[in-house]
Order: structure tokens, then sequence, then C-alpha cells
């Protein structure tokens, strides 16, 4: 693990647990993900309709507008989660329409505000990259593809931390679903060295950081030319787990 990727973490760990919460955000948990070398596209907070067209500018067109709150993990599920936002106006609307959904949603959250994201890519592969700790085997690393296939087929695969290049390899390629990331048809290949470069990086951390009881990468976008995490969560151990 990185130095930089392991200050950040201790800190954000301390302020989170300070505030007595052991799920970290998406932007907090790309920051520190980001610092160990693995690509995300980062958000910025906004706190109105005009912060959030001035972010979105900043960012760049198209961008991606998601509800942020603490007590709000599933954003898709309230609604929170806005794709393609093309323009400052659209961005302004976005942002009133995504704080209204969750708000009816989950009437008692309290919403921080909204973040904005560059979009990835159309074309991308969806694939998923988590670690739960097992009391026996310690951090274990799931490898799978996104959406639909994971949830209704539970086609994953599983390798205990730390990964050796060859365990990265290995775990790509045990999944049904690996011939979707070789190509067929019309599709290109994704760039496996670069997932298994986002897999080694999630095994590296995971081992040296025994403050860490969950971590997805849901989704991770697989590209012929690398890979991009658009979503992140870290979960802390809760004190008497460790
Ligand atoms: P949830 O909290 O519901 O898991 P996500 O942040 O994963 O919310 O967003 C839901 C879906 O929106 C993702 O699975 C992905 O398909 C898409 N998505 C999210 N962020 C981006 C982004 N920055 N670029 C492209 N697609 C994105
Ligand atoms: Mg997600």
């Amino acid at each position: 693990m990185t130095v930089s990727a392991s200050a950040l973490f201790s800190e954000t760990a301390a302020r989170a647990r300070a505030e007595g919460r052991l799920i970290l955000t998406e932007e907090e948990s790309k920051a520190i993900l980001q610092e160990q070398g693995i690509s995300v596209t980062m958000p910025t907070l906004a706190t109105s309709a005009d912060e959030a067209a001035s972010a979105a500018e900043s960012v760049g067109f198209p961008v991606v507008m998601k509800v942020s709150s603490r007590e709000i993990t599933h954003k898709s599920d309230v609604g929170g989660v806005r794709l393609g936002i093309a323009n400052a106006d659209a961005a302004r609307a976005a942002f009133e329409e995504i704080v209204a959904s969750a708000k009816a949603a989950e009437p008692n959250a309290a919403i921080d505000g909204v973040t904005v994201q560059s979009q990835a890519p159309s074309g991308g592969v969806e694939v998923i990259v988590g670690m739960t700790r097992d009391h026996q085997f310690g951090p274990v690393i799931m490898f799978g593809l996104g959406g639909i296939a994971v949830e209704v087929l539970q086609d994953v695969a599983f390798r205990i931390a730390p990964l050796t290049k060859r365990d990265a390899a290995g775990i790509i390629r045990d999944i049904k679903g690996y011939p979707l990331l070789t190509g067929y048809r019309a599709t290109r290949a994704v760039d496996l060295n670069a997932l298994e470069g986002v897999i080694e990086a999630v095994s590296s951390f995971v081992s040296e950081t025994p403050d860490i009881a969950e971590m997805d990468l849901n989704p991770v976008l697989a590209y012929p030319d690398g890979s991009v995490a658009v979503d992140a969560r870290i979960v802390l151990t809760a004190e008497d787990d460790g």
C-alpha cells in the first residue's frame, strides 16, 4: 500500500469514527483509492443548484450527479443518481430533482448535497471488485461482472488476500462471464492488465489495513485501454470486530 493512501485512510477513518459512522462516503472512499493508484471519477460536493452548475462546468460535460448523504448508501434506489447531464441548466435542475427524490424516499436522512463527477465513456464493461473479511481467512477479494450478472447469476470468484499476480489473473478468468471481457462479436477485449492492477491495488491495500471490514468498487468500468472506478464504498470494522 502507498504511504499517502495509508495516511489519508487513517485520517479519514478517525474522522468517520469520531462522527459515529463506519461507512465512508463515495468521495472519501475514492480519494483513498486514488492515492492507492486506482483510477476513479472524483466527485465534488455541491450544496446548491448554482454550485452544482459551476462544479459541472469545471468538470466538463457530460457529468453524473449523485445524492450525498451519510445515511444513504444505495444512491440509485432513492432516485439519487442522474447520468448524461449535458449543460449548466440541466445540472441546476438535476440538483433539485435529486434532493427532492432522495427526501421523498428517505425523509429522515440528512442530505449533505449532491456530488458532481465526470461521466465515464459509454461502451465499458461493468465489473465489481470487492473485499470482505472472513473470520478464519482474513481479507477475501471478490471479482465479478456488474449489474444483473452479479445480482441474478451470482457469477463471482474469490481469492484470499494478499493476491499474487497469478491470483489476480486467475480471479478474472474464473468467472463464467470471462468471454465477455475478451471480446465477442463487435466488442473489443478489455484491458485485462489494467483490471489486474486494480485488483492487486485493492488486495495490497486491504491486506495492510486491518481496520477495513468491507470494500466495494461497484462498478469499475473496463475499457480496451484502462479502467475506472465510478462508485466506491469502504466500511470500517466495528471496534469489537478487530
Ligand atoms: P449506487 O449507490 O446506486 O450503487 P452508483 O454510483 O453505482 O450508485 O451509480 C449507479 C450506476 O450509474 C452505476 O452502476 C453506473 O452504471 C452508473 N454510473 C455511476 N457513476 C458513473 C460515472 N461517473 N460514469 C458513468 N456511469 C456512472
Ligand atoms: Mg454502485
